[in-house]
């Protein structure tokens, strides 16, 4: 795609990358075919190919309208496109940038974007709010019943090895039983475990709105707190987590951060080498692939192999590609379109009546929750 981009924006490094990623593209439009947005709402600026150009249009122009904080707004950044995109169009990188501009010209008033980045990376606030919200649950408002569902599991990852478990912000809270749970199966085939205590929230929720800067500061914070030399992996068990933290070589572009990104692995990767049983009394799975894992981290077939491994049948799904419209604080932020999202990956997820569904991030796991009809477990749940 041709540009004509300002000298003045060319001399920044975003702009330089963001003209460099634009110029990338060839227009085809394969990209529109894959993007959940595109499918819903049928709009070409609702699909990626049509976001490229506002942002082109954007940084031509230095101007910032409602038409491109709208549609950037909507982009659940999945990344099914990059997926896609014959051309290796880095789409996730360049909207990352685009949301930057948004959000420097036009901060937003939202009170519901300011709870997403202000309280819930904060383990000091967020945790007792789900604590809280436990008891008054009929009082809390619907978008947040599915936070504060279950009653807490007390699980806690308490070990002194080598490998780190990240808590997340959201999983700590929610579905602690998760890492406790991967921490036995790992201490079980001689791996052991720890947390670390001052870990932050990966940044990925202040990132995929725009505020890069609140983002780098966590992510510096968090490679801080990991440089540590006695660490040989980080495993990451919420796949939205993990893509953050895999990208703080190229977010914060130190030596430090590449260090740690490069021992930050999936507990997929960490698992394939072992084998498992079957720990749950059913036999037919539907598998839900994040797009953090399958798109971010492609790592597709690598729990779906841990899982037949142990016994399970996979059912098929289709449109496994598609997002289920979680996608970190999209469903609080855009409800229709997450709710119309989730009612397909619903339908797919059913059609072939499984007994359980799995999946690999927190935020799917509570999203399709809500509507199921059978239970959602994280994948290693079903490990034994
Ligand atoms: S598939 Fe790639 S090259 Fe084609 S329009 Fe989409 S981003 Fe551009
Ligand atoms: S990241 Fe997802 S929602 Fe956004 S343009 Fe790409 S495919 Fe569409």
């Amino acid at each position: 795609m041709k540009t004509s981009i300002s000298k003045g924006v060319l001399a920044t490094s975003a702009g330089a990358r963001a003209n460099e990623i634009i110029r990338a593209c060839v227009h085809c439009g394969f990209c529109n075919a894959t993007c959940p947005t595109y499918q819903v709402l049928g709009n070409e600026l609702d699909g990626p190919r049509g976001r490229i150009y506002l942002m082109k249009e954007m940084l031509e122009s230095g101007h910032v309208d409602d038409v491109v904080e709208t549609h950037l707004g909507r982009c659940l950044t999945c990344r099914a496109c990059e997926t896609t995109c014959p051309s290796g169009v880095q789409y996730g990188e360049l909207v990352e940038i685009g949301r930057e501009i948004v959000h420097y010209e036009r901060p937003s008033r939202s009170l519901m974007r300011r709870f997403v980045t202000a309280v819930v990376p904060r383990r000091d606030l967020f945790e007792p709010l789900i604590t809280i919200g436990r008891f008054f649950r009929f009082l809390a408002p619907s978008r947040f019943k599915r936070l504060v569902k279950k009653p807490p599991v007390h699980a806690a990852v308490d070990g002194d090895g080598e490998v780190v478990l990240l808590q997340g912000c959201v999983q700590r809270a929610v579905t602690p039983e998760v890492n406790a749970h991967l921490a036995r199966l790992l201490a079980k085939r001689g791996v052991a475990t720890r947390v670390v205590d001052d870990e932050s929230c990966c940044g990925g929720l202040p990132l995929h709105l725009g505020d890069v800067a609140d983002a780098k500061a966590l992510a510096r914070k968090n490679v801080a707190s990991m440089k540590d030399e006695r660490v040989s992996r980080v495993v990451s068990t919420a796949s939205g987590c993990g893509v953050t933290w895999k990208d703080y070589g190229r977010l914060l572009g130190s030596v430090d951060a590449r260090a740690v990104a490069a021992k930050v692995v999936d507990a997929a990767e960490l698992l394939a080498e072992f084998e498992f049983e079957r720990r749950l009394d059913v036999r037919k799975v539907a598998w839900h692939p994040p797009c953090s894992l399958q798109h971010g981290q492609a790592l597709t077939g690598v729990v779906e192999r841990i899982l037949e491994q142990a016994g399970y049948e996979l059912v098929p799904v289709a449109d496994a590609h598609l997002c289920c419209g979680s996608a970190g604080s999209y469903a609080l932020l855009q409800p229709g379109i997450a709710d119309e999202l989730r009612k397909r990956k619903v339908a797919a997820l059913g059609r072939n009546d499984p007994e359980v569904v799995a999946t690999a991030n927190i935020g799917c796991q509570t999203h399709l929750a809500d509507g199921m009809g059978v239970p959602v477990h994280h994948w290693l749940e079903l490990l034994e």
